[in-house]
């Protein structure tokens, strides 16, 4: 049986957030007031709709969007960590679910020449509309109460692994990486054997010790990570 990682995109497999760096291909690489005061709380892909939009006003073509994308730096040894699964997809699938869009990734995957390592991609549908702007929409709708309204990243990978059942693969661990805040509620999905790889000093780390200190159950075995090379070593130790 074979092992799912799964990914956190924005502060895990890449050092830096997609949706602010795209932020560089604005006039004066930054917005104006009355855009980042519109805001409003659980909607952040309507939020990135208007900024897109702007960039879109601003004359800005998605060539160049492309190419300030590419330039996001990835997190310390994740190349390495994503080369590595690339070479053992007979024992690893491996997708991402994330807050930031299909372009973004897809672009930003290619570039490093590391999309081989990835299955799926769950994230914000993006496109260019017929004026050549960038375009997103929310990934699905869903009923978590602790999730933003476009993506609860728990629902995903639920989603994910039953239909992998229906096609006859079943997982024998799940091994999730991430960061943020939004990394919680899959987390608290994941069952005894899995495996939760936190990035220190992030959010999600804070979150799983202050479970802990409240005594709230979370079967999964946690370790935190530094850099992609401490993940290589796990998954390498899991699938020998
Ligand atoms: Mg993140
Ligand atoms: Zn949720």
């Amino acid at each position: 049986m074979k092992t799912l990682v799964v990914f956190d995109f924005d502060h895990t497999l890449v050092d830096d957030n997609s949706d602010t760096w795209v932020v560089k291909c604005a006039p004066d690489q930054r917005l104006p007031d009355w855009l980042k005061n519109s805001y409003e709380k659980g909607r952040w892909t309507e939020y990135m709709g208007r900024v897109m939009s702007y960039i879109g006003d601003s004359a800005v073509s998605g060539d160049t969007v492309r190419t300030v994308m590419e330039s996001v730096p990835f997190t310390d040894g994740m190349v390495e960590l994503l080369k590595f699964i690339a070479t053992h997809k007979k024992s690893i699938d491996c997708i991402i679910i994330s807050d930031s869009n299909t372009l973004f990734i897809d672009w930003i995957l290619q570039a490093a020449d590391v999309t081989n390592a990835v299955d799926r991609v769950f994230t914000n549908p993006a496109r260019f509309d017929h004026r050549g702007y960038i375009t997103v929409e929310r990934h699905h709708s869903h009923e978590c109460a602790q999730c933003p309204v476009n993506l609860c990243k728990r629902k995903a990978l639920r989603d994910f692994v039953e239909s992998q059942v229906e096609a006859g693969v079943r997982y024998h661990k799940t091994c999730y990486v991430g960061d943020g805040g939004n990394d919680l509620c899959p987390v608290t999905s994941l069952g005894q054997g899995d495996l939760v790889m936190p990035r220190k000093g992030y959010a999600l780390e804070r979150l799983l010790s202050k479970a802990r200190r409240e005594e709230r159950a979370l079967k999964p075995q946690v370790v935190a990570w530094c850099s992609g090379l401490e993940i290589l070593h796990q998954l390498a130790a899991l699938i020998e």
